[in-house]
């Protein structure tokens, strides 16, 4: 009863911590509409639109004259066709098996051949052999570490030549890629394909893949500092995720990175009902993170204010829970900054824990990092798992830490000397 008493009360809090708009925002990023903000039905451009519109009704202005930072890639899309059938029965993508970000596109019946653990291990075999009529199956269960490297090398190798069925026992996870092999690329899960194959049913597949130019954009919204200042904080996260994988199966994205979005509104809100007397602030919601830090790499050499002028700089990226905390990157680097963080923290009891990481390359700070920006990349931690696949959805999201969280960035920022 008390539990259950607990439970409501914690929960009607962190719908006052989180306000309207930043809940709804969260949520419409990550519904069919934007398909997965990625590279089919222009999902990444609608969410770039609702974004700079959002940005706009909280009163951020227009850096320039505008919102927009554009550029372009290659990337390779799913926007069609994706079938794989066992006998009559037809797999769910996402679920019983994805396509590798760089498949090519084809389609026929799976006729196989094989190569043993050597061959894919060392790659002494001459690929080119393969018949490209047949399909080269290979059951990719029980290896790990530099094994499964090779193997999988080796198998995005061999898709140059012949399709390739990849049998798993993990977790499938997407991602998104601006290559394309010449020949389909289909991971099925064990389960799946054992059900339905075991019964010597035929396989088919259809995969309709296509490279495109794509032309993105980053979404910046700018907040002078109430004194006239020189000097800029800038609050970053990336909008987009992997988008459509075939017509049907869209990749929400809600952790990864709605979440950050959701906590970058958040904190505008904050800054702007309140501004900082010392420091301009930048809001920038990144475009093209997923197929790697595009959008920041971009920005970090076409900046639109000077780099020096950048006082420090905030990602967030999967913002979603944090029943255990968060995780702060480059937190070696900058200990002076991360004391201050972990003495809020202390004194306000905000998170259960901030763990400190050293620099890493895995997220839009990276090319900041390297290009002498003072940064932090925050992360939450916590029992939801979804990454990459068809389940990160807005329900999954506890935004357990999300309120407390929001004011810790705050505090920070406004002690920042
Ligand atoms: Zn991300």
């Amino acid at each position: 009863m008390r539990i259950a008493l607990l439970t409501s009360l914690f929960f009607s809090l962190q719908l006052v911590a989180q306000s309207d708009r930043v809940k709804n925002f969260t949520k419409q990023l990550c519904s069919p509409e934007f398909h997965g903000r990625g590279y089919v039905n222009g999902g990444d451009s609608l969410a770039a639109n609702y974004i700079a519109k959002t940005f706009q009704e909280i009163g951020l202005e227009a850096l320039n004259g505008t919102y927009f930072q554009s550029f372009s890639f290659p990337v390779n899309t799913f926007p069609n066709k994706l079938e794989v059938k066992i006998g009559d029965k037809q797999l769910t993508p996402g679920v019983d098996f994805i396509v590798d970000a760089a498949s090519g596109k084809g389609n026929g019946t799976m006729v196989f051949q094989t190569l043993g653990i050597y061959e894919m291990y060392t790659g002494k075999y001459s690929f080119s052999k393969l018949d490209k009529n047949k399909m080269f199956y290979f059951e990719n269960i029980g290896y790990g570490g530099d094994t499964l490297t090779k193997v999988k090398e080796n198998l995005e190798k061999i898709a140059k030549y012949a399709p390739v069925m990849e049998v798993v026992s993990t977790k499938l996870m997407w991602s998104v890629s601006g290559k394309a092999h010449n020949f389909p690329y289909i991971q099925i899960q064990e389960t799946a394909f054992k059900n339905y194959f075991l019964s010597n049913s035929t396989v088919t597949f259809a995969i309709d893949a296509k490279i495109k130019n794509h032309t993105a954009r980053n979404v910046i919204g700018y907040l002078p500092a109430t004194k006239k200042a020189k000097k800029t904080i800038m609050i970053t996260a990336h909008y987009d995720h992997l988008g459509r994988m075939g017509a049907a199966t869209y990749f929400p994205g809600a952790n990864d990175n709605a979440s950050g979005n959701g906590m970058l509104i958040s904190l505008a809100e904050k800054f702007k009902a309140k501004g900082l007397k010392n420091y301009n602030l930048l809001f920038v919601a990144f475009a093209g993170e997923e197929i790697g830090l595009y959008g920041s790499m971009y920005m970090a050499s076409h900046p639109p204010i000077d780099l020096k002028n950048i006082q420090f700089l905030l990602n967030l990226d999967i913002m979603g829970s944090g029943e255990e905390g968060v995780t702060v990157v480059n937190a070696t680097l900058f200990p002076e900054e991360f004391t201050r963080l972990e003495n809020i923290n202390k004194e306000k009891n905000y998170l259960p824990q901030i763990k400190k990481r050293g620099p890493a390359a895995n997220s839009d700070h990276y090319f900041f990092t390297e290009a002498g920006v003072p940064a932090f990349y925050i992360y939450t931690l916590g029992p939801n798992k979804h990454y990459h696949d068809i389940y990160d959805t807005y329900e999954e999201l506890s935004f357990s830490a999300f309120g407390n969280l929001s004011n810790l960035l705050e505090a920070f920022f406004r002690e920042m000397k």
